[in-house]
């Protein structure tokens, strides 16, 4: 007896106590034939018998068109390959689903759920010649039957670069939209912010113009006052764009009054940890008491050991110092460039307030940073 012959006794007992379309009567049996329609499989089981109703969809799948044009209605404004399709449908449906599926001891089958969302896949992949794609999907459609909508979630692209900034005044940061502190509102757009006059304004002004897209998150490799200047090849940075249009663009250097925006290039995600970088650095010192080349010569002891730095909470660090110069620029002035660990808070480790040693420690006086420059930063 074929296998296709030991499941009638069992699909005709169904048949004769429930109404249920082809795609429900045959998803019951189709996976222990190997058979890929349960549509075709359905419809000979039934050998053409009319239903009015179906017991467990409530022949949903003659509706499926109507879902289908929803998917291409939302997807419409995005550029994408592939995709994948969930779906939420009506507890009564699942329950009624299961029912049948125990009363008749049936194991191993799809749901009812799966095979909607494999038909819609099906069908939307037909109409558009988009891969679908369960495991990594750049598009991920959420289709509603109950209340007949659909949602699209279109997977977060990420870029890195590198900023420079050559005019003193610039935060790094942009402040949030006041009106939603940055969670995306109507008033900005969703971006979280409404105004674009910091580094980051810049670069997000840029990536959502290429990419579309709401939130765009940073992860800065350091950071530098609004009053400090970045300088030659510039700091690197990660954005990470959240439920972009577009996955692709031709990407160029930016240029915004005075930071420039440069080797924007798409990467696969940002860094799940801190990276580890040096920064090199140019501090401009007062000093109360005057000073004197032969009293400078004590800073050189700083690449000896590392600088221990104690942050608010009371966590301890250290942080390498690999080169030090000075420039005496007059008697209370002088430059200093580090080569130094990335993290050193640079104002403290000048006032030696919970950095040790501080240059006032090792000067015998006390010094203030005026302003600091970054000139280079390795990663
Ligand atoms: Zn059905
Ligand atoms: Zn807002």
């Amino acid at each position: 007896m074929s296998k296709y012959q030991q499941i009638i006794p069992t699909a005709n007992k169904i048949i004769k106590k429930y109404d249920l379309c082809d795609h429900c009567l045959g998803r019951l049996f189709s996976k222990q034939l190997h058979l890929s329609s349960n549509k075709l499989l359905g419809k000979k089981l039934k050998n053409n018998l009319a239903i009015e109703r179906c017991y467990i969809c409530k022949n949903l799948f003659e509706h499926l068109d109507h879902f289908l044009k929803l998917m291409i209605d939302v997807s419409s404004n995005y550029s994408f390959t592939s995709f994948s399709v969930g779906a939420i449908i009506k507890p009564s449906i699942v329950d009624k689903d299961d029912f049948i599926r125990s009363q008749f001891k049936l194991k191993g089958i799809d749901s009812i759920k799966t095979d909607i969302t494999k038909e819609l896949g099906r069908k939307y992949s037909r109409k558009t010649k988009k891969t679908i794609d369960h495991l990594n999907p750049e598009i991920t459609f959420t289709v509603n039957l109950k209340d007949e909508s659909c949602e699209l979630r279109s997977k977060s692209i990420t870029l890195s670069g590198r900023y420079t900034k050559t005019k003193r005044g610039y935060p790094q940061k942009q402040k949030s939209c006041e009106n939603c502190l940055g969670k995306g509102c109507r008033i900005c757009d969703f971006h979280g912010i409404s105004k674009f006059d910091s580094v980051e304004g810049v670069i997000s002004k840029f990536v959502f113009k290429k990419f579309g897209g709401t939130i765009a998150k940073f992860t800065w490799i350091g950071g530098e006052d609004q009053s400090s200047l970045v300088l030659n090849a510039g700091r690197p940075f990660f954005v990470k764009i959240q439920n972009p249009l577009k996955r692709k663009a031709k990407l160029s250097d930016v240029i915004s009054d005075s930071i420039k925006i440069h080797h924007l290039k798409l990467v696969n995600e940002s860094p799940k940890r801190s990276l580890k970088f040096n920064s090199t650095i140019r501090v401009k010192i007062t000093t109360t008491s005057e000073i004197d080349s032969q009293g400078l010569k004590k800073l050189k002891i700083l690449t000896s050991n590392p600088v221990v730095v104690y942050d608010k909470s009371g966590k301890r660090s250290e942080k390498k110092i690999f080169n030090v110069k000075y420039t005496k620029k007059s008697k209370n002035m002088f430059n200093l460039i580090i080569k130094a660990e990335g993290g050193l808070p640079i104002k403290r480790f000048v006032i030696g307030d919970d950095v040790t040693p501080g240059i006032s420690t090792l000067l015998e006086s006390p010094c203030v940073c005026e302003r600091f420059d970054f000139l280079d930063i390795e990663v």
